[in-house]
């Protein structure tokens, strides 16, 4: 695969989900509307500078939300990070919890997921070269341990484990469908976006964690929410994860020492 050099070259990507759609962290950012072979990404990549560590920021629903989770274009967000030089993805989303003791409000860092989406691109890899990367453990060690340590040095609470269950969407499951993700599959949270962002970017070789912030319970714990309250967990949530990336980036350590780097070496058919 052959990536077009670009005119600027960043090495931190930041994916933001719902909620955040500007971390406002940027001196001098620039837009760039970048063109991809899969089209356009979500929205032009804001690029800029942070604690001396050049940063590029993607909305994954565009901003002001347009595209929902089943019609992003993954591949066209993947492919523009990639083209900029990234090496490492702090992707951030919103969550509904699957587990009494992971509370609305809490941060997760998962480390498994399980895939439901049911329409997507999920490769890079269409032919004639092949293409089967592991995915036996999905998000990147060092990234994960830099960002609870970082979380639990600020005072947020953080869990350092879970499996994430990506539905299709956009709808939201029935209560048998999220009893079986909870008490079957022994998933922690359910969102709709990881899959297939997170398989690109291990063809990519880039490296990829989620800071995946909990919005509410899901339908299983047949607690009813207003939409009022989900909105001002969400608002508190964006904040203290914009406070987290403030923190994380510097603490980046510029060499990457995880396998994250050499995704393709044995991949490739
Ligand atoms: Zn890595």
């Amino acid at each position: 695969m052959s990536w077009i050099k670009p005119p600027i070259k960043a090495e931190i990507g930041i994916i933001g989900g719902s909620g955040l759609y500007d971390p406002g962290l940027f001196r001098e950012a620039k837009e760039y509307k970048m063109y991809t072979p899969y089209g356009l990404p979500s929205d032009s990549v804001i690029v800029g500078e942070f604690k001396g560590r050049i940063v590029a920021f993607i909305p994954r629903h565009g901003r002001g939300h347009k595209i929902p989770p089943h019609r992003i274009n993954y591949r066209a967000n993947i492919w523009a990070l990639k083209t900029l030089g990234v090496e490492r993805i702090i992707a951030v989303s919103a969550v509904g919890s699957l587990r009494e003791d992971y509370k609305p409000g809490d941060f997760v860092c998962p480390d498994q997921y399980i895939d439901f989406t049911k329409r997507r691109e999920y490769t890079f890899f269409e032919g004639p070269t092949v293409a089967h990367v592991s995915m036996a453990d999905p998000f990147c060690p060092e990234l994960r341990e830099l960002v609870v340590k970082t979380a639990r040095d600020l005072g947020i609470r953080i869990h350092d484990k879970g499996t994430y269950v990506c539905i299709e969407g956009p709808r939201f499951s029935t209560r048998a469908e999220s009893r079986l993700f909870k008490e079957v599959f022994k998933a922690d949270i359910i969102g709709m976006t990881l899959v297939p962002e997170i398989n690109l970017a291990r063809e990519a070789e880039i490296c990829y964690v989620t800071i995946a912030m909990v919005t509410d319970y899901d339908v299983w714990a047949e607690k009813p929410v207003t939409a009022e309250e989900v909105v001002k967990v969400m608002q508190a949530n964006v904040e203290k994860a914009k406070k987290l990336l403030y923190e994380l980036i510097p603490r980046i350590p510029k060499e990457r020492k995880c396998p994250c780097k050499e995704s393709l070496r044995e991949a490739l058919v």
